[in-house]
């Protein structure tokens, strides 16, 4: 009789397949330095951002984690990466983990992971210690002794044309099986960041008002103050988005279409995107 598992080893990451391609050729490059056979590689479909490493987990407490990680993307935005450099842990002595940077909105992916990190604490999960972003790409075999130095005149390929602003909006709470061939993910859950609202700070808008990478407005219609990005707009994103908001204020803060959600707060609504009302 097949018995199931009763613990799952999770971690909670940022899943970047982006990137995966430009990775998988530094990956060939690197396999290519004489201790290449003293690392084992990360398969590029594996390669991702670790935001949380939560261990061994009873199956019963993944919906309690899951509804956990839905409130950290609560006022999350999305934000964009961009590939950094080689580096690798530690700094000094003999290698353990050869990795990819990150860089572009870094400020935007640590206040995500402090937002996971805080609210999984009451879970019983303890905080990382000292969050550095990076996609680990190998790691040393047992007892080898690597070093950096071996690889800092290797041939990589160039970022400029690779996966240059990556746009990060989501999370996975991912499932890590160790197999003789190495460690398999597999997605438990995947959440995403809300989409606000810039005029009245509406957070369930369907997609970005903005795309970030292509600086296109969506034409949603936002069901609560109506504003419809990039046919509203008129002189200026900036200028008739305070007017329309200003607007929106004067008509009273209405819902426009349909029923509003339930627990709706106009006033909460607004003071998330910085627009702090006169007391009533
Ligand atoms: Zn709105």
């Amino acid at each position: 009789m097949e018995t199931k598992p009763t613990t799952l080893r999770t971690f909670v990451a940022i899943e970047l397949p982006e990137t995966r391609a430009y990775l998988a050729e530094v990956q060939r490059v690197l396999q290519q330095a004489p201790v290449a056979a003293d690392l084992r590689f990360v398969s590029p479909g594996s390669i991702h951002l670790t935001l949380q490493f939560l261990g061994d987990i009873p199956e019963a407490q993944v919906p309690a984690t899951t509804e956990a990680l839905q409130s950290a993307l609560k006022g999350s935005r999305e934000f964009l990466l961009t590939l950094g450099n080689l580096g690798w842990f530690p700094a000094r002595g003999p290698l353990r983990v050869l990795w990819w940077g990150l860089e572009g909105d870094l400020e935007a992916l640590k206040r995500l992971q402090k937002a996971v990190e805080d609210t999984l604490v009451p879970l019983g999960f303890r905080p990382e210690r000292g969050f550095s972003p990076h996609l680990t790409l190998a790691r040393a075999r047992q007892g080898r002794r690597v070093n950096s130095r071996d690889f800092e005149s290797a041939p990589l390929p160039s970022a400029e044309s690779h996966a240059k602003n990556i746009p990060v909006g989501a999370i996975t709470l991912m499932r890590s099986d160790l197999l003789p061939q190495g460690a398999v993910y597999t997605p438990l859950w995947k959440g995403r960041v809300e989409h606000v609202c810039p005029v009245c700070g509406y957070p369930g808008l369907e997609v970005e008002a903005y795309d970030l990478v292509f600086d296109l407005a969506s034409f949603e219609i936002c069901p609560c103050c109506r504003f419809q990005y990039g046919a509203t707009e008129e002189a200026g994103r900036s200028t008739s988005i305070t007017r329309w908001r200003e607007r929106w204020i004067a008509d009273g803060m209405r819902w426009w279409f349909g029923n509003p959600p339930d627990g709706w707060n106009p006033r909460g609504q607004l003071r998330n995107i910085g627009v702090e009302l006169p007391p009533e």
